[in-house]
């Protein structure tokens, strides 16, 4: 049999590109002039690169990813924008690679500098330098970026510099440490060319000096472009959500008051009951800890998930919507149903949900 492509299990993440285009082009307006990134690591946040990178290209100056191999496979599928490498190399034998595929490294640490320094290149690279402002995770600490910048300036193998930190706290735009993040790094910004410091959170809503746009500036949007909120605690209503995951409804039953439903019998019937089981699971990316109560959307309303999520299924109770039927389906997430809400129940954000989506959900794109 020739490679088989998933077609008969009706779960599927619709990914609607109308939808991505549109919180493209609200960035695009945040942005305010400055250059934009779009953050497409980890397949797009699951929405599958190829496709977001082609849908986005209109829109955005650059694209992101995580790491190189995620960067070859967009050179592969055709996408032609630069692309930045946001954990930079990991190690020498990549250099090579981002001269031949207009990759530019993020440089983190004092071993990436080393071996940039010691690369024979034939063609400059654009790199981006990370400084540690106060998130305490990647970077080079604001003392050392001085000399850092200087050994940069005089190499041969150094295009261009993109002075670069990260806000551990940019959705509370009223978090003490915003402020000393921005403080830490603005003094090193004074002769540099290129800056980037804003993701989405940031970006939607911006706090001290970011408020008054600056040139020099590279936004970096991710979470946004998929239509999902950073964790603002007004939320965004400006954005479409861009991934609706559906499941059909394989199996109907009626269970009787005090019957238990699933693994581990967690969920006992409170009355007589109708339970759908729905063919999606943690297999899926279903989160296995969303609780008995968390809501699907069917048919214009929201029923509760009940009892544990398994593999390839989850059951749901269908008692207030006897009219359910074998096939119908069932939105786990999207928009009607937004998937932090969904995240909120199982303890996570909807970061993880869509990220975790598997392999073996096909996309299927729209729009
Ligand atoms: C993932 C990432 C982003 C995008 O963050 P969002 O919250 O998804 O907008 C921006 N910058 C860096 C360094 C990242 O790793």
């Amino acid at each position: 049999m020739a490679d088989h492509a998933l077609t008969y299990r009706p779960t599927r993440a619709e990914i609607d590109l109308t939808a991505l285009r549109h919180n493209a082009q609200l960035a695009r307006q945040l942005a305010a002039g400055q250059a934009l990134l779009a953050v497409i690591k980890a397949n797009a946040y699951g929405h599958g690169s190829a496709a977001v990178a082609a849908a986005l290209e209109p829109y955005v100056d650059a694209l992101a990813v995580a790491f190189i191999d995620e960067a070859l496979q967009l050179r592969q599928a055709g996408c032609r924008l630069p692309i930045v490498l946001l954990e930079g190399c990991f190690s020498g034998a990549e250099l090579p690679l981002c001269e031949a595929y207009n990759l530019q490294p993020v440089l983190h640490n004092q071993h990436q500098l080393e071996q940039l320094l010691a690369s024979p290149l034939q063609t400059p690279l654009k790199v981006w330098l990370k400084v540690d402002s106060g998130m305490h995770r990647l970077g080079f600490s604001s003392v050392e970026i001085a000399a850092v910048s200087q050994r940069l300036a005089a190499a041969k193998q150094v295009a261009e510099v993109t002075l670069m930190t990260h806000f551990a706290n940019a959705e509370q735009a009223e978090h003490p440490l915003n402020n000393r993040q921005l403080a830490e790094f603005e003094p090193l910004t004074r002769s540099a060319n290129h800056l980037s410091l804003a993701n989405s959170a940031a970006l939607l809503q911006p706090f001290g000096s970011l408020q008054q746009p600056d040139q020099r500036r590279w936004c970096r949007a991710g979470i946004m472009l998929y239509g999902i909120d950073p964790g603002l605690p007004g939320g965004t209503a400006a954005l479409k959500p861009v991934m609706r995951l559906v499941a059909p409804v394989i199996g109907l039953r009626q269970v009787k008051q005090g019957d238990a439903v699933g693994y581990g019998s967690r969920w006992c019937a409170p009355r007589d009951s109708v339970i759908a089981t729905v063919a999606i699971g943690y297999a899926d990316g279903y989160p296995r800890h969303a609780p008995s109560g968390t809501p699907v959307w069917v048919a214009e309303q929201r029923l509760p998930l009940v009892g544990t999520v398994s593999m390839d299924m989850i059951t749901i109770d269908a008692t207030a919507y006897p009219q359910l039927k074998l096939g119908d389906e069932v939105e786990l997430w999207g928009a009607r149903l937004p998937v932090n809400e969904v995240a909120q129940w199982a303890g996570t954000i909807g970061y993880e949900l869509v990220t975790r989506v598997g392999a073996r959900v096909p996309r299927s794109y729209q729009g």
